[in-house]
């Protein structure tokens, strides 16, 4: 293991002039931090995802506008603007010419290549500040060792081409300078842009650490650590000073957006703590996610995942029939499609489709081909609009009363599906989407205050 820490700094650590030098801040106080990954500015991956989408002109227009005013607040604030406004200006021509393609034909493989722009101007932008505050600091395009498969949106890495070509073109790199590189992008065989899904940037981090050997990331963000629960539903939440990899990787999987949900594969694998922090208040402290904790609770946190979708099979033919499971899953994963929960009854399937990690182009998962293939098997039915509730735990399967002290609480709301058993860190339920906050709201209260 090697002494360096990669740190990641999300969207509002870079918004604008002002977070950008307090992450610069939180950068040089730590000279083991000689990675960081960014994420574009706050709210510039929202408006190229709307440009992907092709939009007529007049709306074109102001969101090219939107997104030149945010990165020209910042660069304005330079002592020196002049150093890279050309490339900046380069960058947002690049926009320009790739939204109004998408106006006229939109693909995946575009949307990941407007898209990338954000991290690729922020990186720019946050170089400068370094610079100008006197640190030698590289600025390094990630693409060239974050190789992924095709899968625009929503790509996977291929571990093993990162980790050689980190060796080869990276690490040399890290010898010199710092280095300042982008989250969330990579590109395929071909050399085409892809993204790692919504969020992605922790997980660039995480990869990115593993493939150098780094002995922590450090995850900047607007919150000063991981809480109990999403502290925006419930203000009196409590934050969870060390957490072990396992009930961390269950909140990130079923909702916590805090992390990325593969944040924590590459950082299990390789037993690298992660840390969690505010940049606008790195003083705060934050959470340790590690190996191993002391007396780790039956209760340790909440999460919630909105918009589900609630797939229920239903077919006379699985009465005492065996394969139907088999068949039903195979035409799944034709379909590319993962199943996340799921029950079953004599003559039912319940389950929902993993939306674990949203893609960057917006695709749906539940295509009209695959529900016609499904219905060809059975009567299929289709529930929209539902939310996910997690109580994360440990051991939850073999405590007694656990159902009672959950399901108490939640009379008055209408629970539609249950999941308890199969793994010992979760207790899982949905729930209609408008009461959903709510839900967790009244559970937290009674199970965490
Ligand atoms: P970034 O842009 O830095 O990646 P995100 O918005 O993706 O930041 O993640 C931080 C947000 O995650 C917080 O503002 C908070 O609302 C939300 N969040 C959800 N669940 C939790 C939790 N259990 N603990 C802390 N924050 C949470
Ligand atoms: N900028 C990307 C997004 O908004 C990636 C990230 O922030 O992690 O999804
Ligand atoms: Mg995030």
């Amino acid at each position: 293991m090697t002494d360096l820490v990669v740190a990641k700094f999300g969207g509002t650590s870079v918004a604008d002039f002002d977070a950008m030098n307090r992450s610069a801040d939180v950068v040089l106080t730590d000279p083991t931090t000689r990675l960081v990954v960014l994420s574009a500015s706050a709210g510039i991956t929202n408006l190229l995802v709307a440009l992907a989408e092709g939009l007529e002109a007049t709306e074109r227009f102001a969101r090219l506008d939107a997104i030149r005013q945010i990165q020209f607040d910042i660069l304005d604030r330079l002592q020196n603007p002049n150093v890279i406004r050309e490339e900046i200006e380069r960058l947002l021509e690049n926009i320009t010419t790739l939204a109004e393609a998408a106006s006229l034909a939109t693909s995946n493989a575009l949307t990941d290549e407007l898209v990338s722009h954000g991290e690729l101007m922020s990186t720019l932008l946050f170089v400068e500040i370094l610079r100008e505050r006197g640190v030698q600091a590289q600025w390094f395009d990630v693409r060239k060792v974050m190789r992924t498969n095709d899968r625009f949106g929503r790509a996977e890495p291929d571990i093993a081409a990162l980790s050689e070509l980190c060796t080869l073109q990276l690490a040399p790199r890290l010898e010199e300078d710092m280095v300042i590189t982008q989250g969330f992008i990579g590109s395929e065989a071909k050399g085409r842009t892809t993204t790692l899904g919504r969020g992605g940037s922790d997980y660039t981090a995480a990869l990115l650490a593993e493939a150098l050997n780094a002995k922590r990331v450090d995850i900047w963000t607007d919150v000063p650590g991981i809480y109990t629960t999403d502290p925006r539903i419930v203000p009196d939440a409590r934050r969870i000073d060390e957490i072990a990899f396992e009930e961390a990787a269950e909140m990130a999987t079923f909702g916590a957006k805090v992390l990325h949900p593969a944040t924590l594969l590459p950082a299990v694998r390789s037993e690298i703590p992660v840390f969690v922090g505010s940049s606008k208040d790195p003083k705060a402290g934050g959470t340790m996610v590690c190996n191993k904790t002391e007396n780790p609770p039956l209760f340790r946190a909440l999460a919630l995942r909105r918009n589900q979708t609630l797939v229920t099979l239903h077919s006379l033919n699985m009465l005492h029939s065996r394969g139907f499971l088999a068949e039903v899953f195979g035409i799944l994963a034709r379909h590319n499609i993962s199943v996340d929960l799921i029950t079953t009854s004599e003559v039912s399937i319940a389950l929902t489709l993993d939306t674990t990690g949203s893609t960057s182009t917006g695709d749906t998962l539940l295509t009209q081909a695959l529900l016609t293939e499904l219905s060809s098997l059975c009567r299929v039915e289709v529930e929209e609009g539902l939310a996910l509730v997690a109580l994360i735990g440990n051991h939850l399967s073999r405590a007694c009363g656990v159902g009672k002290e959950v399901f108490g609480v939640l009379e008055p709301f209408n629970i539609r599906m249950i999941c308890y058993g199969a793994s010992s860190y979760n207790l899982c339920f949905l729930v209609p989407g408008s009461e959903s906050e709510k839900v967790v709201q009244k559970l937290h209260h009674n199970l965490f205050e």
